[in-house]
């Protein structure tokens, strides 16, 4: 028996489960490969723009107080623009989460009458209070902000029709998530997104155009102020956290919409000035600067789910082979069981919380029940191993994380071994 077996048996798993997580792996070194060199390539970009803004060991002081003249803040953000290729970005600890940067965004660049158009369909759930979609307090409905929406078409791909119908004079904003979320549509391509964004720009000129980047982030060679967005948007839990950011969201983007975002988030007047960065610095920008790695970790663990659990005949979203524009695997699992065994399995696999085990609760907000397994760091972090589902048809798991490649195939391992231990798979 060879050492790594007998490492991974001593954790659980059994030589027939480990054996054929080989075989997968074995299979998978070409696309690997291919995922390694994205990692090198913005492993690089980081670098450079690190570099390029003279990052030195004052920037990771950080400041109390008001945080007037924070040269590390400052720094961060002119590293952000660099590495999204935009004029300018927001990085901030004071940005709670990446609905609460989303939310900056469209706030801020918006004023009563305008309108915000979707032409992704649909946006991502907690959205709909922002906007208005279900009524909330201080939505964009309530200050006069109306909202338009173009939906996918049935094979997932833009509407050009709809959007050009949906496209008026008041539209001030349009929004696109680059991320299928928990939605079942493929997840755009950077490339596809710069296409859109020159079709909406070819019909008005002035629009500007966000893009919900969260989970995107890293995972091509260009984003999406590579190819024109006005606005990129995103977490600092997720991919550009790397794992080690703390708390934390980014706008990156043109000078004025930043500028708009800057004066909201703080105060006008006050804008980018203000808002100390206390203790986070350090781990914002070694978080940021493993994120493409930390990234590349998540990808893999995704594809490497999707053949595990394909091969056992579960339908898996997106299929084993589908080239990746995000880290989110759904895989549907049939029944209440085999979910809540396969959340076990990832739980017990965590670094923290190991031992406890989850079990479904009624969350608010949510019409079934829902299981949650997630043994994080950074609470709530989505970058590390995590999945969740809700107690539903057709019992599907999300799946996402793995801040090292080695413990993602780990996480999946037990989640199999989980479902073989519970008599679900048999073979
Ligand atoms: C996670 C996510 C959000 C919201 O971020 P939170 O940090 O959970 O508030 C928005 N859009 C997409 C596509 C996401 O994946």
């Amino acid at each position: 028996m060879d050492t790594l077996q007998s490492m991974y048996e001593s954790l659980g798993i059994s030589p027939k489960v480990y054996a054929v997580g080989e075989e997968i792996c074995r299979q998978l070194k070409e696309r690997f490969a291919r995922i390694d060199e994205i990692a090198q390539f913005n492993q690089l970009k980081v670098l450079k723009a690190m570099q390029d803004n003279q990052v030195g060991e004052a920037c990771l002081l950080g400041t109390t107080g008001y945080g007037y003249s924070d040269l590390g803040r400052e720094t961060l953000e002119k590293v952000y623009a660099r590495i999204f290729h935009t004029e300018d970005a927001l990085v901030r600890p004071q940005i709670t989460c990446g609905t609460h940067a989303l939310a900056l965004a469209l706030m801020s660049n918006m004023r009563p009458g305008d309108e915000l158009l979707s032409v992704s369909g649909k946006p991502y759930d907690t959205l709909e209070e922002v906007i208005g979609i279900r009524p909330s307090k201080g939505s964009l409905a309530e200050y006069g902000i109306t909202y338009r929406q173009a939906d996918l078409k049935e094979d997932g791909t833009f509407d050009l029709d709809a959007i050009k119908a949906a496209i008026r004079p008041e539209t001030r904003m349009i929004t696109l998530q680059r991320s299928k979320g928990y939605q079942t549509r493929p997840s755009f391509h950077v490339s596809e997104i710069g296409e859109i964004i020159a079709f909406c720009k070819k019909i008005k000129p002035d629009v500007i155009i966000m893009v919900d980047n969260c989970y995107g982030e890293f995972t091509d060679y260009i984003e999406p102020g590579d190819v024109g967005a006005d606005l990129v948007v995103g977490s600092l839990i997720k991919n550009p956290g790397g794992g080690l950011a703390p708390i934390g969201g980014y706008l990156a983007g043109t000078r004025e919409c930043v500028e708009n975002a800057a004066y909201r988030l703080t105060s006008p007047g006050l804008g980018k000035e203000v808002g100390a960065t206390l203790g986070t610095l350090p781990s914002l920008y070694q978080g940021l600067f493993l994120a493409p790695t930390v990234t590349a970790s998540a990808l893999k663990s995704a594809i490497f789910a999707a053949h595990l659990y394909e091969r056992f005949g579960y339908s898996c979203y997106p299929s084993a082979d589908t080239p990746r524009a995000d880290i989110i695997q759904s895989i549907t699992l049939g029944s209440a069981d085999a979910l809540i065994a396969f959340c076990k399995g990832i739980q017990s696999a965590a670094p923290v919380d190991s031992f406890v085990v989850p079990e479904p609760w009624d969350m608010p907000g949510y019409d079934s029940q829902v299981i949650m397994a997630a043994g994080a760091f950074v609470s709530g972090s989505s970058i590390e191993l995590s999945a969740d589902g809700p107690l539903k048809e057709p019992y599907n798991v999300y799946f996402q994380g793995g801040l090292t490649w080695p413990h993602g195939k780990f996480g999946i391992l037990k989640s199999f071994q989980s479902m073989v231990d519970s008599g679900l798979i048999l073979w």
